[in-house]
């Protein structure tokens, strides 16, 4: 899940400036469960807003706020708040905040959150980054635990020489990534696969903006039975 943190509300009244009414966005999926884009914080933010001034016209917690036509299509029945705000507020992340600027090319979007990273839920609202969305996943050499991500230095053979008592040079509160591949290969009994060394990553595979069209696929498929 995307991991998104409120913004401080001084930074958003700055940011929405002398805009004075507002129609305020969530997203159900991961903005809700990192409780920034649920209703309680949608009652939060409109409280805030009300307090410095503002008006919140109307609000609402699309199905997926990234998925642009359906959250485009949600959103038709709210038109008439729509047009009346000045300005929309997107409690998402960024993914979600751009859907909105899509959605309505004529009006400002302001973003409510900063989108942190892609992160596991390992306890309730307790966030922990697993994977860097590199591109081009290693995990299969690694025992399942990605070094790209959990190594502060991305290493893809360590551990380095500044591991001490298994811990991280980086960061000493944290076990070395290397050596929690090293005793999960052993528990599986891949021992082997650490005198492999991992060659260098294709990087080129991580360039932004990246894009992915599964129905040009499908379609290429067609062609081919054609
Ligand atoms: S190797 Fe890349 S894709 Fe796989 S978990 Fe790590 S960052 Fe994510
Ligand atoms: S000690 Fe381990 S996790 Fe820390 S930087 Fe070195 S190899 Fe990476």
């Amino acid at each position: 899940m995307i991991i998104s943190k409120k913004k401080d509300h001084e930074e958003l009244l700055s940011l929405i400036g002398n805009y004075n009414s507002f129609f305020l966005i969530g997203c159900s999926e991961c903005a809700s469960l990192c409780g920034t884009g649920n209703d309680e914080a949608i009652a939060e933010l409109t409280e805030k807003l009300k307090a410095a001034g503002k008006t919140v016209v109307s609000a609402t917690i699309p199905k997926t706020g990234c998925q642009t036509l359906g959250t485009k299509t949600e959103l038709k029945k709210f038109k008439e708040f729509t047009d009346k705000a000045d300005a929309i507020i997107v409690m998402s992340c960024g993914a979600g905040t751009q859907s909105a600027v899509e959605i309505f090319p004529d009006k400002p979007v302001f973003p409510a959150n900063n989108t942190l990273f892609l992160g596991n839920m390992t306890r309730f609202q307790v966030f922990d980054e697993r994977c860097s969305l590199c591109g081009e996943c290693i995990i299969g050499l690694t025992g399942g635990i990605c070094p790209v991500t959990n190594c502060p230095k991305g290493l893809l053979n360590g551990p380095c020489g500044g591991m001490s008592d298994g811990n991280c040079e980086v960061s000493p509160d944290i076990k070395c990534a290397w050596v929690r591949i090293y005793e999960r290969q052993k528990k599986i009994g891949n021992l082997e696969q650490m005198k492999e060394i991992i060659p260098a990553k294709n990087w080129s595979a991580n360039q932004r903006p990246a894009n992915l069209s599964l129905k040009e696929k499908k379609d290429k498929t067609n062609e081919v039975k054609k």
